[in-house]
């Protein structure tokens, strides 16, 4: 008697065992679903790289059991607009992403990316990071290598064609679709035709369209225009990059930017957005020149009065001279003794003559623009930023949002924020296994305190980490824990869903 009842105990252990393992247990978390629901507490069971249950699992076993009692927990947030792949392989930890929150980088952007994407991918694969990587195809880099010589002009049919096959090779490759850059060079040379006929080579393939607009300021209305005739024409997503209105006689017109994309969503044009937490920009001093007269002292007078003032730019890198670096224009005029446009166009020209390097934190962009845009429903969050970068978003906009918009002023409620970062991310960019939180999504999590979490890095000091951040999961391995990185790469490729 004594014996049948000890092995049926060892039985319903082992059953019991095999049903209930887990590798890990999130226990009685705060759980955020990303879809913006009002949040629940009840544990989270992880198995391999996968959430495998949700609900009551105070009876489960697992290796690790987090007790995560008055902490929230959130899909990993997905950086909607990311230049975190510089100097990646260097810092395959991500430090920068994973300190915030971040799970997952969407790459390629501003036109810019890595030629082919294949070999990027399998760089990756064979030297993995923190965090998963997607990448779109960059029209300025096909255009880079298709255009010999002067570029200041529009391309060829010729030129086009090879662009168009280079895009597709990308898109073979998995590229979520094209990306543009259209203030920089060399796209700001093409005409909308060209990026049209690309746009169409993302479209076959079920791909989308993501663009640093062609003006952010004074076009920025032509600009507009053309994203949504592109949405048109192509029928495929069309993603608006760090949304803003960057010049100080459009400020205010945030309100009429959301109805003119409002009525593009009611015409059936899948647009959407992604913005940042901060008036300032990083950029570079030519981007303030969109017809690149360096020279013209009137061009420089209107960037310094409508883009910007002498006192809100910063000079972040400056090759030619590296003490200017960490001072405002209207400082290094000082310095050199002449106003502040001639400081600009004198400096320009030293960085072009020299081949240098520089790049600018300037504050252009009004706040109660940038509120506005934010409640936009379909606007998501992004950072924009980078772990090298001297703005300090590359460590700080996920857990300034939560500080700022959603703690301080109240602008977003917490779920609303959390699905700004996770599922609206993932859905904006065909993405349908992260992004949530529900049985059978990967087990990309963040653990963190709605209370404390909050950005600390400033343009003084870019690399400060954030704070409140607890643990943070990729693909079920813990990337993050006790503020510290954890040194395992579990990210993967995330290619183009069909
Ligand atoms: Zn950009």
């Amino acid at each position: 008697m004594k014996k049948v009842f000890l092995f049926s105990v060892v039985l319903v252990a082992l059953s019991g065992c095999q049903k209930d393992h887990y590798d890990v247990i999130i226990s009685q978390a705060k759980l955020y679903d990303g879809l913006g629901n009002a949040p629940i507490v009840t544990d989270v069971g992880i198995r391999a790289d996968t959430i495998a249950f949700i609900g009551d699992l105070s009876g489960a076993a697992a290796p690790i059991i987090i007790d995560a009692k008055g902490l929230a927990l959130a899909p990993g947030f997905i950086d909607a607009h990311s230049h975190h792949d510089r100097g990646m392989f260097g810092i395959r930890d991500m430090p920068a992403c994973v300190s915030q929150g971040i799970t997952t980088i969407v790459v390629g952007q501003d036109g810019g990316s890595e030629f082919p994407l294949s070999n990027f991918f399998k760089e990756i694969e064979a030297t993995p990071v923190a965090v998963n990587v997607a990448s779109y195809s960059g029209h300025n880099t096909l255009r880079d290598s298709v255009i010999i010589g002067n570029y200041q002009r529009v391309s060829s049919q010729a030129e086009i064609e090879q662009m168009k096959q280079m895009l597709r090779l990308d898109m073979e490759a998995g590229a979520l679709g094209l990306s543009t850059g259209l203030e920089y060079d060399p796209g700001i040379f093409s005409d909308p035709a060209e990026v049209i006929e690309l746009a169409k080579v993302a479209a076959e393939f079920n791909g989308r369209y993501i663009s640093h607009i062609r003006s952010e300021d004074r076009y920025f209305w032509k600009a507009i225009d053309e994203i949504i005739n592109i949405g048109k024409v192509t029928q495929m997503p069309v993603q608006i990059s760090h949304t803003k209105l960057a010049m100080k006689s459009i400020w205010g017109q945030s309100e009429q930017l959301i109805k003119k994309l409002d009525s593009a969503r009611a015409a059936g044009i899948n647009l959407t957005a992604d913005i940042y937490p901060y008036t300032y920009w990083s950029s570079t001093m030519t981007v303030l020149f969109p017809e690149r007269n360096f020279k013209d002292r009137k061009e420089a007078e209107f960037a310094l009065s409508e883009l910007t003032t002498p006192e809100g730019l910063l000079i972040g890198n400056y090759s030619p001279d590296t003490s200017y670096i960490g001072k405002t224009l209207a400082e290094v005029s000082a310095l050199r003794k002449t106003d502040a446009p001639k400081t600009l166009m004198d400096l320009i020209a030293e960085v072009e003559s020299k081949n240098g390097d520089e790049s600018i934190i300037t504050t252009s962009m009004a706040e109660q623009d940038l509120a506005t845009i934010m409640k936009w429903p379909y606007a998501g969050i992004c950072s924009d930023g980078s772990g090298v970068g001297r703005h300090p978003r590359g460590y700080g906009a996920f857990s300034r949002v939560m500080r700022s918009y959603v703690r301080e002023s109240k602008i977003l409620t917490m779920e609303e924020a959390i699905r700004k970062m996770t599922s609206l991310t993932a859905d904006n960019l065909g993405i349908r296994k992260r992004g949530r939180i529900a049985v059978g999504q990967f087990a990309d999590l963040v653990l963190f305190d709605p209370e404390k979490i909050s950005d600390q890095a400033t343009p003084e000091k870019p690399q400060l980490p954030s704070v409140g951040i607890s643990n943070v999961w990729v693909n079920g391995k813990e990337v993050f824990a006790m503020g510290k990185t954890t040194k395992v790469y579990p990210g993967k490729i995330i290619r183009r869903e069909k």
